[in-house]
């Protein structure tokens, strides 16, 4: 088994539990970017949403919904970005989804999601909605 997050599943990696159901776990990333910094994972192995089912996507859903509980009962932050990095494109690193849970702080000095990515010369909003 090469995925490292699948070797935290197993509990054969050092982690630090924030909160974990038959289904899910959510630990504290290794190289924070702020305090409190959460990785919440499906126990089974998959790279992206496309590699799950709807309702197993709510599953892990329903697991960021807790373990941002949790954290903001302890840390008590102002507010959160949860996201996640889908695709090496978008910066995954590691092949195991996983959502983001950044606890925020007033005057932390964080963006928001709008700070992600900027596109110059892009088409008209009216016609990317032709295509859908
Ligand atoms: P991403 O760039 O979205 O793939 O994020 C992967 C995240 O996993 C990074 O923020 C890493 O710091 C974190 N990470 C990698 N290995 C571990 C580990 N063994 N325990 C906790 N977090 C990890
Ligand atoms: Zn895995």
């Amino acid at each position: 088994m090469a995925c490292i997050f699948c070797k935290i599943v197993a509990g054969e990696i050092l982690h630090y539990t924030v909160y974990e159901d038959s289904q899910v776990i959510a630990f504290l990333d290794i190289f924070p970017k702020v305090e409190g910094h959460t990785v919440v994972i499906p126990k089974k192995h998959g790279a992206t949403i496309f590699d799950f089912t709807s309702d197993e996507v709510g599953v892990v859903m329903q697991g960021v919904r807790n373990a941002s509980m949790k954290v903001s009962d302890i840390l008590k932050p102002d507010g959160f970005t949860i996201g996640l990095n889908h695709g090496e494109v978008a910066g995954q690193a590691v092949p195991h989804l996983h959502f983001h849970i950044l606890p925020r702080w007033k005057g932390d000095g964080g963006g928001s999601m709008h700070s992600v990515v900027s596109t110059e010369n892009m088409r008209d909003v009216r016609e990317i909605a032709q295509l859908f």
